[in-house]
């Protein structure tokens, strides 16, 4: 996530929710996306600075669990630069000037000037963020989900142009020269005829036979099975998109919520100016005086209740809405009440860490060391692949 910004209840409901329920599940890494950040603000690193522990706090205040959960800093981390460096080098440039984020965001951030390198290899950038860590999945709403296949696409690339041992031929014939006469023979012709036809019992009877073949070190079994398959070792798994279920919660005004169009609440908003945002909500147009009936479909705060509200009082505001028996301002209280029971225990929770910063920083400095043993490990197989190890 990137820091630009305090995290209002978009993020909490739009992806939050969802980090949380999965550091139970599976092990998770978390990182402040500063570099990321950079892509867009390189003109205004302040607001990075600034925002940086204070998102960590909006995290810590959702429910992240640094004993359940790896959470990080980017730019501690050159493994990750290092890895967007060496996957730039055979990233063709349409790959980047296709994802549709990049025309989209250029339209959207007028204002700034996007043209750059920086911004255009952004998603490359995030295909490192997930493959130094060889993830299997990536949390991501439907907007970033071509981000994801790019980064599929980077990896198989790589794995495709370095997967392969720089004497490949040679150490093939070598690991063939260990079996038998007659079975390496076998073992060609079973190739072939998968490799013509896909001849699935041909695949089976061979890879079954080199499994078991004593002759075999682990090593030359997973050269051949490589060499049966036609593909190279898999250095950087491809990660799967995790789309998981969001509640959407838009803006006060029904468009997406965003700190950047005015119309959002942030994660430890205060009471009163909570409370003056909610009122102040615009509401069924048709709505011009009390007396006239309205349309929960055409009002904003509707989708506050969808939210925020149970059964009985969706119902209430329904009827009350389209018999004007109730008035816009009574049917914002319960989304005033359900937003501030919602942020109760998130304050709390806050609480210690606003009382003392210093343990923000190191719930971060211990995750990025984490982090940085993965990162690490992956740039010693990366570097040997690539032939860097010299
Ligand atoms: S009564 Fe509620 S749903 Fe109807 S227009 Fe007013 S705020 Fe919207």
């Amino acid at each position: 996530m990137r820091p630009t910004g305090a995290l209002h209840l978009g993020h909490y409901h739009g992806a939050l929710k969802n980090w949380v329920r999965l550091q139970s599940e599976m092990e998770c890494y978390y990182f402040v996306a500063d570099w990321h950040a950079l892509t867009t603000h390189y003109e205004s690193r302040e607001v990075i600075e600034k925002n940086v522990y204070e998102m960590v706090i909006d995290w810590l205040a959702a429910g992240l669990d640094p004993q359940q959960c790896t959470i990080f800093l980017q730019s501690r981390l050159p493994e990750h630069a290092e890895l967007f460096t060496l996957l730039a080098m055979g990233t063709p440039l349409g790959w980047l000037e296709r994802v549709p984020t990049y025309k989209d965001q250029q339209e959207k951030l007028k204002d700034k000037d996007l043209a750059t390198y920086g911004f255009l290899g952004y998603p490359l950038l995030q295909a490192a963020d997930i493959l130094i860590y060889k993830a299997k999945y990536v949390p991501v709403g439907e907007d970033q989900a071509s981000h994801v296949e790019l980064t599929r696409e980077a990896a198989r690339r790589f794995n495709h142009l370095y997967g392969r041992e720089i004497d490949a031929e040679a150490r093939i014939q070598a690991s063939l020269a260990k079996l038998p006469k007659d079975s390496a023979k076998r073992f060609e012709k079973s190739r072939k005829a998968f490799q013509e036809t896909g001849d699935a019992k041909a695949q089976e009877g061979a890879l079954g036979y080199i499994a078991q073949a004593p002759e075999l070190d682990a090593q030359d079994r997973e050269r051949l099975e490589g060499y049966f398959k036609g593909t190279g070792k898999i250095i950087l798994p491809e990660p799967q998109a995790l789309l998981t279920e969001a509640s959407r919660l838009p803006g006060l005004d029904g468009a997406k919520m965003s700190k950047s169009y005015n119309n959002a609440i942030a994660i430890r908003e205060e009471k009163s100016s909570l409370e003056h945002k909610v009122r102040r909500m615009p509401t069924d147009p048709a709505r011009v005086k009390r007396t006239d009936a309205g349309n929960p479909e055409r009002c904003p705060v509707w989708e506050f209740h969808k939210v925020y509200s149970n059964e009985a009082t969706r119902q209430w505001v329904t009827q009350g809405c389209k018999s004007a028996g109730i008035g816009c301002l009574e049917c914002k209280q319960p989304v005033i009440d359900g937003i501030l029971a919602e942020q109760q225990p998130m304050l709390a929770r806050a609480e210690p860490y606003i009382a003392n910063p210093k343990i923000v920083r190191e719930i971060v400095d211990a995750g990025t060391e984490r982090a940085r043993v993965t990162a690490r490990e992956t740039m010693r197989e990366v570097r040997e692949a690539m032939g860097l190890n010299y």
